[in-house]
């Protein structure tokens, strides 16, 4: 049987200085022919197309590497997610619900929601947008319809079988 495997962004850091602080720039993709190492997610592929919230999300799915800035050396770098490891990974997957509140500046467009990485579903103002994680530790970014990275990224530990709420006004609302 094929082992199901899941995206993660623990662990990542700055391939220059090892800092694990960054910010999300966005999608990358000059790159992403570069990325041999994209086959070896095809499996990752597979589970995030199963938690992808939309059918449009679903149809579109292919996995990029994102764009960080190192809040360390200042350099940027480009990667896809990780793996989780057998220890992050829920018994029960938690439910996502992700708040896109109204904000007159950015009205008309849809936003892309990235849950560890990976785009879950875009969201219309005013729109909710509910996905399913299964691991434990969680990195959610926002983009706007270019690929462009919001202000922010929302970390959150997900409770087995629970639900959390997520509120995001072109920037997380705590
Ligand atoms: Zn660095």
């Amino acid at each position: 049987m094929e082992k199901t495997t899941y995206p993660t962004l623990e662990g990542l850091k700055c391939p220059k200085c090892q800092s694990a602080e960054y910010k999300v720039l966005g999608k990358g993709g000059a790159a992403a022919k570069e990325w041999g190492t994209a086959l070896a997610f095809g499996a990752v592929g597979g589970i995030a197309r199963n938690f992808a919230a939309d059918a449009k999300a679903k149809e579109d799915f292919e996995l990029h590497p994102i764009a960080y800035k190192c809040m360390g050396c200042k350099k940027n770098y480009e990667t896809l997610p990780f793996e989780a490891m057998e220890d992050e990974i829920l018994s029960k997957e938690c439910t996502v619900v992700f708040h896109r509140l109204s904000a007159f500046a950015s009205m008309a467009v849809s936003q892309q929601v990235y849950l560890n990485g990976v785009k879950v579903g875009s969201v219309k103002n005013k729109k909710a947008l509910v996905f399913k994680t299964y691991t434990r530790n969680n990195t959610v970014f926002v983009t706007d319809q270019h690929g462009k990275a919001l202000p922010g990224v929302f970390k959150f530990v997900a409770a087995e079988g629970g639900t959390q709420e997520i509120r995001f006004k072109n920037k997380f609302i705590r």
